[in-house]
């Protein structure tokens, strides 16, 4: 199993877990997981938000079946999209339809495959 690297979590997929486990406004990166299953955390979507991964996860609230979550705090949108990229790519059969967005008005680039190149 490829690992996420997010270290918070698992919690609870409610708003006062999210309140509870993440204090900071802060861009992040976050992964859901449907079943409940203690032990074994499976990666069923990856997303990230730019500037508050706190607002973004309470979208999902009681969306998709989703049961828990684990989230990292990153520094920059950029070093989150790199890590949504990466676990995109190193997870298999995720909810995600399509590939990480980059942020409007940027040129990143993923950094494990070409869809951006033109
Ligand atoms: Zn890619």
């Amino acid at each position: 199993m490829p690992n996420t690297g997010l270290i918070n979590g698992p919690y609870a997929l409610t708003n006062e877990s999210i309140d509870e486990h993440i204090a900071r406004t802060s861009s992040g990166v976050y992964v859901l997981e449907r079943s409940r299953k203690v032990g074994s955390f499976v990666v069923d979507y990856v997303g990230r938000s730019d500037s508050d991964v706190n607002g973004r996860l309470k979208k999902w609230v009681g969306k998709n079946r989703y049961k828990r979550f684990k989230f990292g705090y990153f520094s920059s949108p950029k070093s989150a999209f790199d890590k949504e990229c990466e676990i995109y790519h190193n997870f298999n059969n995720l909810d995600n339809d399509i590939h990480p967005q980059r942020p409007a008005g940027t040129d990143w680039e993923c950094l494990y495959c070409e869809v951006f190149d033109e």
